[in-house]
């Protein structure tokens, strides 16, 4: 779909915390139990905040194809240098 976020879960990293689940605001993912692993359920709902990317224990999530919305985008690198200092 034009326009539509791609998000991808590294299946190998996910451990299956469900933290993503919980954060995002759109019900983008979903749990598939029996991979004991989050899935992309709604890809066109994401509105690229970066929660989850940024959340994940794992950093299992990546998102590509998306236009970053003025003062609602994490710099994800960024962040995880300022993570030292708080
Ligand atoms: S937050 Fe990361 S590790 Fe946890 S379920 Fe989601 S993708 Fe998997
Ligand atoms: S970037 Fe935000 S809206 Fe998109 S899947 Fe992650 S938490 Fe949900």
């Amino acid at each position: 779909m034009e326009g539509m976020v791609d998000i991808q879960i590294h299946e190998a990293a996910c451990r299956g915390c469900r933290m993503c689940l919980d954060i995002c605001p759109t019900d983008v993912f979903a749990f598939d139990e029996g991979r004991g692993m989050a899935t992309v359920q709604a890809a066109e709902d994401c509105i690229a905040c970066l929660s989850c990317a940024y959340l994940c224990p794992s950093n299992a999530i990546s998102h590509h194809q998306f236009h970053a919305v003025k003062n609602f985008y994490r710099d994800i690198s960024f962040c995880r240098r300022m993570e030292r200092f708080l």
